[in-house]
């Protein structure tokens, strides 16, 4: 769908405000799936104006419940808002938003979890990878319980540039509890350095935008929020396959509080652990009593690369896990003690 210029300076007409919707509907928060809506339009205007311009792009919306941010998005000049909504109740009141904005927006049913989103718009949105980002940008205010999952599998679809990221680099406008939003974008040294910090930014730029007070919620969630923009690197700053670095980063944060090597041991199996940590430590030239939240990304790219060779001499080592090994050994160590008998007790 092209857009004009003045199809960009479109306003929604009136329309019942979004607490009337909410009576009209029926549409009380279901708090079992932890919808907290957002009714105040100035807010969700200001969420909206974190993702840049809007004028005449293709936007996702996940979980747009009674529509709030929905009006701010179509208010904001987009030219295609495709609307993914898993709790049918709000489609009644989807559908009176898309007959106020004609041909504007799209609606679906259904669970962003599993949506094919590289199936959404048009291929001809899309630029080179190496380019600016296209006009097309994912805004949502999600449950907690599904922003988490969602921004892991949509780091791992833009390692592989696959899901939104076929368009090229897609920008992501996204709330999360303040104690995710202070994960995502922690620095060396921070207390909060965590495996999603590493994962977010070696391939994103990561920007916390602003807070918003619990009580700006209808109900109120026990916790603030935060809104978070991400905008893919051209470049990923660790340039191996996410599963590598996915699994090195989580074994090096097993152990969060104690020196790095501790947790980088656990990559290898028992019988050749010591050797090839201490290769893996002198190839990638990185003090193993530093602790995971000291590690820099070159550090972890150094890292990631030492792995990423001992691998490809040994490849069965990409698929070893610790704790399998450990269940493993317990359940062989259960099987060889003899089973006590009547006679022994
Ligand atoms: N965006 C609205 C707002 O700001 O007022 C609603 C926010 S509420 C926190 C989350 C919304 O996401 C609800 O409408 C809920 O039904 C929807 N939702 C929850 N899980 C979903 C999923 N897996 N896929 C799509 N929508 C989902």
């Amino acid at each position: 769908m092209a857009a004009s210029g003045k199809l960009a300076s479109f306003r929604l007409p009136p329309l019942p405000t979004l607490g009337e919707l909410i009576k009209l509907y029926n549409l009380q928060a279901e708090k079992q799936l932890s919808q907290n809506f957002l009714l105040d339009l100035r807010l969700t205007d200001k969420i909206v104006r974190q993702a840049g311009s809007l004028r005449d792009a293709y936007v996702c919306e996940v979980g747009p419940g009674p529509g709030g941010l929905t009006r701010s998005v179509l208010n904001a000049g987009a030219a295609d808002l495709l609307v993914v909504e898993k709790d049918t109740r709000f489609i009644p009141g989807l559908k009176l938003l898309s007959e106020a904005a004609p041909g504007k927006l799209r609606i679906v049913h259904g669970d962003i979890l599993t949506y094919r989103m590289d199936r959404g718009f048009p291929l001809n949105i899309s630029k080179p990878w190496e380019e600016d980002p296209p006009n097309l940008h994912i805004i949502g205010n999600l449950p907690f319980n599904v922003s988490t999952p969602l921004i892991i599998k949509w780091l791992e679809n833009i390692a592989n540039r696959t899901g939104p990221f076929v368009y090229g680099r897609t920008r992501l406008t996204l709330t999360f509890q303040k104690e995710v939003v202070e994960r995502l974008t922690a620095s060396t040294g921070s207390k909060q350095r965590s495996r999603l910090s590493i994962m977010s930014q070696y391939l994103c730029t990561v920007r916390s935008c602003f807070t918003i007070p619990g009580q700006a919620f209808v109900p109120k969630p026990k916790v603030d929020v935060g809104v978070v923009h991400f905008t893919p690197l051209v470049q990923p700053q660790i340039q191996q396959p996410f599963k590598l670095v996915e699994k090195l980063v989580r074994n090096i944060f097993q152990f969060r509080r104690k020196h790095c090597h501790k947790g980088i041991e656990k990559l290898f199996p028992e019988v050749c652990r010591v050797e090839l940590t201490q290769e893996m430590m002198q190839k990638a030239d990185v003090d193993p009593t530093l602790r995971p939240t000291e590690l820099t990304m070159s550090q972890f790219r150094a890292l990631a690369d030492a792995y990423a060779h001992l691998c490809t001499h040994e490849p069965s080592l990409l698929g070893y896990e610790f704790r399998e090994e450990l269940r493993e050994k317990r359940l062989a160590g259960r099987k060889n003690t003899p089973m006590k008998t009547f006679m022994d007790m």
